[in-house]
This record gives structure tokens, sequence and C-alpha cells, in this order.
């Protein structure tokens, strides 16, 4: 059976995978980020365990897709990357290949999210389409004529990083008013917390003992008016954004994925509100806003499997 093996490389944790074309995970491991000071050595202890699996089987690798926070596409590197232990610019792609001799592609976990949702999700048979994902922070990767937009120097689609609020709240790339501080897991936390020191009603809120998107979700699934009323503000910065957004590429649907777009309607209803409360009357009522149908937990690895898995076969 031809496999392609998808590798995600978190802060904490690394999973990888062996992707075959359907987008059906055959085996999967992985390994702790944080106990590997040396990328050299993190990649040969991933090379290794990759290797054990194949030894007993029928597999055939076809290349291998990596996932990573700046990843990039271009240069195969990843370059500054806030949340591993690794300093500036890694030459990922040539250390994999010390141990590989196949073709190796790395690219950002959103768009490999985006690839993922092309060859095996929401998005099969879409040309034109953005995926969202809303975890702890917010990433995104456009496809335009079937293609991620990689740009000019391989970091294009940084959603995440356009300012919806100037002078608004401070983002983890130093500046401010970033959409990823309104609207994320943690931003949604940060707008809860925000709304609870003044609020003088009462709410379910105000009992928890920590404040999380999914509790925040759960009290506005019990009609909890603050609950909901966060919600729709983060559903107003998100959609704002998306409606800039489809003036750009316009795209035929938006897919939202993470922590975040597991609250479903909660979310997606004030978003596609705003979006088009705030979209150009050309593009009105035409953007689908979806929820990934990947399964979550293998999400991350069948986007780096998939990534591999159209460089071997091309064009879709
Ligand atoms: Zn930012």
């Amino acid at each position: 059976m031809k496999v392609s093996v998808g590798i995600d490389i978190g802060g904490t944790n690394t999973v990888w995978g062996l992707i075959n074309e359907q987008g059906q995970v055959q085996v999967e491991g992985s390994i702790n980020t944080r106990e590997y000071s040396k990328p050299s050595d993190f990649v040969a202890k991933l090379a290794l365990d990759i290797k054990n699996a194949l030894l007993d089987s029928t597999f055939e690798l076809v290349g291998i897709g990596v996932g990573a926070p700046n990843g990039n596409y271009f240069k195969g590197t990843i370059e500054y990357a806030p949340n591993l232990v690794w300093e500036g610019i890694i030459p990922l792609q040539k250390m994999f290949q010390a141990h590989f001799n196949l073709p190796i592609w790395v690219t950002n976990d959103a768009n490999a999210a985006a690839i993922g949702e092309m060859l095996f999700g929401v998005a099969k048979g879409m040309k034109d389409f953005i995926v969202v994902t809303l975890g702890t922070g917010l990433g995104s990767g456009f496809v335009v004529n079937g293609e991620v937009i990689y740009g000019h120097d391989g970091f294009a689609g940084e959603l995440g990083h356009t300012i919806v609020e100037r002078n608004g709240r401070t983002c983890g790339c130093s500046r401010k008013g970033c959409l990823e501080t309104y609207a994320s897991a943690t931003g949604i936390v940060r707008t809860a917390k925000e709304r609870l020191e003044n609020y003088q009603g009462k709410s379910l809120l105000q009992e928890q003992a920590k404040i999380s998107s999914k509790i925040i979700a759960d009290c506005a699934n019990q009609g909890d008016a603050l609950a909901l009323e966060i919600f729709d503000y983060t559903g107003e910065q998100l959609g704002f954004s998306l409606a800039n957004t489809v003036a750009i590429s316009s795209p035929e649907a938006i897919i939202l994925f993470g922590g975040l777009a597991n609250a479903g309607a909660l979310i997606v209803d004030p978003t596609q509100h705003y979006m088009e409360h705030y979209m150009l009357n050309l593009f009105q009522n035409k953007v689908k806003l979806l929820i990934s149908t990947v399964p979550q937990h293998q999400a991350a690895i069948l986007g780096a499997g998939a990534l591999a898995w159209k460089n071997v076969n091309g064009a879709l």
C-alpha cells in the first residue's frame, strides 16, 4: 500500500502518521518535542520511529509532508517559531533528507490543514476556499485556483495578524489589535474576562473557577446572556475580517476548524451574520461558512500527509 508520512510539529508534542491516498491513517505515533534541545536529535528520533513502523509491512513511502509553526514551503525551513524550543532558522527539510531518500515538503500548519480539507475534507472539489483555524491563535490557509497561496516569501495568509482594532489588545507578535487576540480560543477567553470585570448582571460565567472557550460555549448553550453576547462580539470581529478577506480572494467557502469552531452554530451564526453585514454587495450571500469535517484528533497529520500526496500527484 502506498502511503505518505504526515508530521505535525507542535510546541509540546509532535505527531506523525502513515496516510494512504484515501486519507486513512494506517499507523500513528508521537514524540515529545520539548525533550530535544537539538533539532537534529529530534529529526533522528522521528526518522527512527517511522522506519521502525515500516519494518514489518508492505507500505511503500511516496513522500513526507511536515506541518510546523512558521514552516516555509519554499525553503523547507522553520523560521523563528515562537512556540518551539529551537531558535532561529531550522533547515528541517535538509535534516530529514539525511534519513530519507524521498521528497520532503514543509509548510505551516494552517496551510497543511487547507490541503487536508481539499483532499480529504469538506473542501473536496473546491478550488477557491480559505481555512481558518481557531485554536490558541488564529491560523489561515488560502487556496486560490486549486493552489495554496505562499506569496513571495512563503509566509502568505496570516489572517490572524491582520489588525481589526487599532491600539487594541496586545498580540504575541508584539503589535496591537490583531484578529487572533479576539477570534481564537484564547481571544474569546480574553473577551469573557474583560466583560466579567464590569458586568452588573448575573451570569453563569461568574460561577466558573476557570474560563475556557468550551465553558463559555456551555454557558451560552444554557441561554446565558453574557456568554451569548461574548460569542456575538467574537463573531463580529471574525465576520468583519472575513468580509474584507472575501473581497480579496473571492472564495467559494470559508471553513472553520479548531477548538473554538467546536462551538458550532454559536460561533458560525454571528460570524455569518456580521460577514454578510460588512460584505461588499458583489459577494453577499455567495460565500459558504462551513465547519471542518476532518476528524480533529487526526487533522494535523492528515493535512501534512495531504501536502505530500498533493505534491506527489501534482495538480488536482
Ligand atoms: Zn499579531
